[in-house]
């Protein structure tokens, strides 16, 4: 199954960070089944994206976030944390 045309990695991108349009989506979807190295671009720019929401100041943590995921990946079975579902 050759894989003519690669999309561009901006749009590769994009489909990794959700922002790409669904239809859009649907096609490099395809496009990913049949394409390793663009699986890779795209597992690539997921990566990226994680460390950058990390890195980025913006989202303010509470002091005890670092703690609280620590104690949650310590004692799993202890306490599941509900989702947070608001209530409308
Ligand atoms: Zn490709």
């Amino acid at each position: 199954m050759p894989a003519p045309t690669h999309p561009p990695q901006q749009q590769l991108e994009a489909y990794a960070t959700g922002e790409l349009a669904s239809d859009s989506a649907a096609l490099l979807k395809t496009h990913l089944i049949a394409c390793e190295a663009c699986r890779a671009v795209v597992r690539a720019a997921e990566e990226n994206e994680g460390r950058r929401l990390v890195e980025q100041p913006g989202e303010p943590l509470a002091a005890d976030a670092l703690q609280r995921v620590l104690d949650q990946i310590d004692g799993q079975s202890e306490s599941s944390a509900p989702d947070e579902v608001p209530e409308a």
